[in-house]
Formats: structure tokens, C-alpha cells, sequence
């Protein structure tokens, strides 16, 4: 069983944390520093972060001049190729300031269905953080296909935070929290709390409306309920709050993992 109240996140021993594009690209890319703020005090801590961080694509896009998502695989993947080692040098220059050395992991559906490759992704993963390096997972776009792509990372850092055994898995939005009805419609309430197995059927969920990333609510909803089926908790907020959500504060949404099984 996953944790079970978000309060014991300061204390987890190991926690996967997902970060989108939108969140550390383009405007918003000074957030980064704070994200990896947070994680480094986590990881200061004692606690095992495994960071599942989009933002390849987002990140090659201004250098090879092109301002909006490319509808093609091809340009992804170039996009991806270019991005993705931009990306893990800011992620690795940034946690300099701690001390701290990142392991980049790409990984693709398809690695993580075949049980060799999964378990030599486990097997690395769990060495890297007991040398207390920072993992830093996402998406092996250049060589995924579109059939067999996971397409967003929600769902990767879910399987990711299966294979690893994670007490849980902060997913990282630009929206604080599930609500009702979308955030933008007055009135809106935030969903504190999601029991195992409960109906969401009520809820409202929206898609993304990010110019540079996948996903948004809908992603998120699903991922989480991969991941609290195989006994994962999982917190849904925003970037902005994964301090205040490492340290074990009262936001965003908790979804309960199943009860019945002992990770
Ligand atoms: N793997 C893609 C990237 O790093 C992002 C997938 C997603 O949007 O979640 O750009």
C-alpha cells in the first residue's frame, strides 16, 4: 500500500515527481530553480526523488526556430534530440548548487513492457539513487514510434513510479488541484480527496490547453489511476506548490492507492 495521507510525503522513502513541459519551458523557465529547490531539500532529507521531467520538444523548439509543436514524429524526434541533453544540462547546472548529480534515463513503452528491459531499468534506476544521484526520466522520443508512444509523461512516470516501488507519485500541473467543474468557471471546488476506486464520473475533467505540452487534467486522472491500482498514491498539483507538496502540506488532490495491496 502507497502512503496514506499526503502528510507523509516529507518522510516517504522514495517519491516520483512529474513535471511538464509548460511548467520549466518558454515563459515559466526560471521555474526550474524552484522545482529543483524543492527537490533538492527532499532529497537533503533523505528521500529518494526520481524526477519524470518533460520538456525535450518545448526545449528544442527556439533552437531550431520554430515556435509552435511540429504535427509530424520526424521534427519531434529532431525537436526531442535537441532538447532533451539542453534540458538535462540546465537540470544538472541547477543542481550544482546542491551538490547533487543528475543520471539521465530515457525510457519507451516498449522498454517497459519487455521484462529484461524493465527489470535493467529498475535495476539502474535503484543504483542510481543509492549512490544518491537524481535520476531524471522522460520519454525516449527519437527512437518511440507513434503506435507505441507513450505520447505524455503522465503515464510514464506512472509505470515509472510502479517499476520503482514508489510510496508515490506529486504529479505537477499548471492547475493547483482537481476541480469540480474547470477552474476557470466560478464556483469551481477543489477536490481534496479521491478514494480508491471512487466515481469520478461527476467531475468535470478538462484536456490541455498548453501551446507546447500533452496531456492536462484528463492524463493526469488516468495516470493516477494506474498508479494507485498498483498500489501508488499519487498527489496531483502545481509547480508552483511542490515545495509546500514535498513537504507534506495540505494541497492539491490525493488520490488513495489500493488498500488491499502491500508494496
Ligand atoms: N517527451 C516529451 C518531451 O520531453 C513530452 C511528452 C509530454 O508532453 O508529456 O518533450
Amino acid at each position: 500500500m502507497g502512503l496514506q495521507d499526503r502528510s507523509e510525503l516529507a518522510t516517504a522513502k522514495r517519491v516520483v515527481v512529474k513535471v511538464g513541459s509548460s511548467s520549466i519551458t518558454g515563459a515559466n523557465e526560471g521555474k526550474l530553480e524552484l522545482l529543483v529547490d524543492a527537490l533538492a531539500k527532499s532529497h537533503a532529507a533523505g528521500v529518494e526523488v526520481i524526477l519524470v521531467s518533460s520538456g525535450a520538444i518545448a526545449t528544442g523548439m527556439p533552437l531550431l526556430g520554430m515556435d509552435s509543436k511540429p504535427e509530424d514524429l520526424a521534427t519531434s524526434q529532431a525537436l526531442a534530440s535537441v532538447g532533451q541533453s539542453r534540458l538535462i544540462s540546465r537540470y544538472q547546472q541547477s543542481l550544482e548548487r546542491f551538490g547533487i548529480v543528475a543520471g539521465q534515463v530515457l525510457l519507451t513503452a516498449g522498454d517497459l513492457e519487455a521484462i529484461e528491459t524493465r527489470e535493467n531499468a529498475k535495476r539502474a534506476m535503484d543504483r542510481l539513487v543509492s549512490l544518491r544521484v537524481l535520476p531524471i526520466v522522460n520519454e525516449n522520443d527519437t527512437v518511440a514510434t507513434q503506435e507505441i508512444r507513450f505520447g505524455d509523461n503522465d503515464k510514464l512516470a506512472a509505470m515509472v513510479a510502479i517499476l520503482v516501488k514508489a510510496d508515490a507519485l506529486i504529479l505537477l500541473s499548471d492547475v493547483d488541484a482537481l476541480y469540480d467543474v474547470p477552474p476557470s468557471n466560478p464556483g469551481a471546488k477543489r477536490i481534496d480527496y479521491v478514494g480508491f476506486d471512487e466515481d469520478l464520473s461527476g467531475v468535470e475533467i478538462g484536456g490541455s490547453s498548453s501551446a507546447v505540452g500533452t496531456g492536462g487534467a484528463v492524463t493526469k486522472v488516468s495516470a493516477a489511476r494506474v498508479a494507485t491500482d498498483s498500489g501508488v498514491s499519487v498527489l496531483l498539483t502545481s509547480t508552483d506548490l511542490v515545495a509546500q507538496a514535498l513537504e507534506g502540506a495540505e494541497v492539491g488532490t490525493w488520490f488513495e492507492s489500493d488498500p488491499s495491496i502491500n508494496n
